[in-house]
């Protein structure tokens, strides 16, 4: 049931909406339409913090939003939304939606085998195992809330008349720092089973606890997610590890038991006590770099959850006698290949990856020809950084890692009489 919350009881904070946000739900209210602000930012302003970005929900279509705005554009092509741009700012508007999610649906790739049954509308589609493939069915606000994944994302703020739309109790939980899945959440995982990497998401960046009814079904759920598309699961695992607590939400995935599904090759890796050290290095790393405003490249991100592979199977064909270097670059090769048929890496990104990884060999050669050229390599800064993580995790000598740093650093004459001392 609705329940409109006035000011005396949210309290958000006018100075932290965007303006641009609160622009574009006006022009729609100007309009004759219904506009919210909705989702992650609504849920962000309640809890003090910076929203990372506003959307914004409305009864218009997207033919009817678009001709509003000076710069508007309809995109997606199951799913249309309009980006409403503001210079660089955009602001995200999507028409109400009932029953389901449709970002489940954007990411269906062609090939997969499903049976297609049309459901009441002709306009849903599920596969064999339950999960929506498409969705295109317009609906009502309360049709809109209902279709969100936790209560306290499904909540509708209008900053004209400063009142927060609530119809799951979306208000308690945020105050009770809960997470708790609208709806039956074993029929949830089933439609799309990304839920479940999202609540180690928000449970990690929040530091919610997770209702018992919503947490009950994940670990008869989790192999649902073999079911999802491989370059969905990728874009997940980027949003997982980028949110600025990468560690805590890796945390919440192996207690939940979601980690399998989704890094198959992680598993063995953080078993070993070397391995556990590397990647949570890794990702500490990550998160402070997030927590300084700065960002986390997906690439260095992946090249370091599946370097302890590339570096097994690269010692073991220099132990079979292919030359270091040629070794090297066939491990990163196998080791993508494997990976992915689970998570699809992107074309640009494996590339970066084989570049990292490749680098490290590199290092060994400290000869003024391959030194010189090393330092002028247009990842050579990624590559040490990398270089330096591993040799913080006892994987590589520190000696090799603080000669590289005091070598980048130093000038021509100093480069030149490391050259002729280095080991
Ligand atoms: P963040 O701050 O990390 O962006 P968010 O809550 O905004 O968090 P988004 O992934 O941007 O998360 O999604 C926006 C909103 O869309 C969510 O708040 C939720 O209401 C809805 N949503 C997104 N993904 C799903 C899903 N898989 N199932 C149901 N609802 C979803
Ligand atoms: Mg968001």
């Amino acid at each position: 049931s609705r329940r409109d919350l006035p000011r005396a009881q949210h309290q958000i904070d006018a100075n932290r909406i965007s303006p641009n946000a609160r622009n574009t739900v006006q022009t729609l209210q100007q309009a004759g339409f219904e506009a919210y602000i909705v989702g992650g930012a609504v849920r962000d302003l309640l809890l003090g913090l910076k929203p990372k970005d506003f959307d914004v929900a409305t009864n218009a279509t997207p033919e009817q939003v678009k001709p509003l705005f000076k710069r508007a554009f309809i995109i997606g092509r199951r799913f249309r939304i309009v980006h409403v741009v503001y210079g660089r700012d955009i602001i995200e508007v999507s028409t109400y939606r009932a029953l389901h999610d449709a970002q489940a649906a954007e990411s269906v790739d062609g090939n997969e085998r499903t049976s297609r049954r049309a459901l009441a509308d002709k306009t849903l589609a599920v596969d064999s195992s339950g999960r929506v493939l498409r969705d295109n069915v317009w609906g009502t606000l309360d049709d809109d809330a209902e279709r969100r994944d936790f209560t306290v994302n499904a909540l509708y703020y209008d900053p004209i008349r400063d009142v927060v739309v609530d119809y799951h109790q979306g208000m308690k939980d945020l105050k009770e720092r809960r997470l708790r899945m609208i709806g039956d959440p074993a029929a949830r995982y089933r439609e799309d089973p990304v839920r479940m990497l999202r609540i180690a998401r928000f449970a990690a960046k929040l530091g919610f606890d997770i209702d018992p009814a919503t947490l009950a079904p994940i670990a008869s759920s989790a192999d649902l997610l073999a079911n999802v598309p491989a370059a969905r699961l990728f874009d997940e695992t980027i949003k997982l590890l980028q949110t600025g607590h990468a560690v805590a939400s890796l945390q919440q995935l192996r207690r939940l038991g979601l980690h399998h599904g989704l890094l198959p090759l992680l598993d063995p890796v953080l078993e070993k006590p070397e391995g556990e050290r590397f990647i949570m290095n890794a990702l500490q790393d990550t998160d402070a770099r997030i927590g300084q405003g700065k960002t986390a490249s997906p690439s260095f991100l992946f090249a370091c959850l599946l370097w302890h592979d590339v570096e097994q199977r690269w010692n073991a064909l220099r132990t079979e006698g292919t030359a270091p270097l040629m070794a090297l670059d066939q491990a990163a090769d196998e080791v993508l290949a494997a990976q992915a048929e689970r998570l699809a890496i992107q074309r640009r990104i494996a590339t970066d990856m084989r570049e990292i990884w490749s680098l490290q060999s590199r290092f060994e050669r400290r000869t003024p020809r391959y030194a010189n050229s090393l330092i002028a390599h247009p990842r050579f800064r990624a590559a040490y950084d990398f270089l330096s993580l591993r040799a913080r995790s006892g994987q590589a000598e520190p000696e090799l890692a603080s000669w590289w740093e005091a070598f980048q650093f130093a000038d021509a004459e100093g480069r030149a009489e490391m050259l002729a001392t280095a080991p």
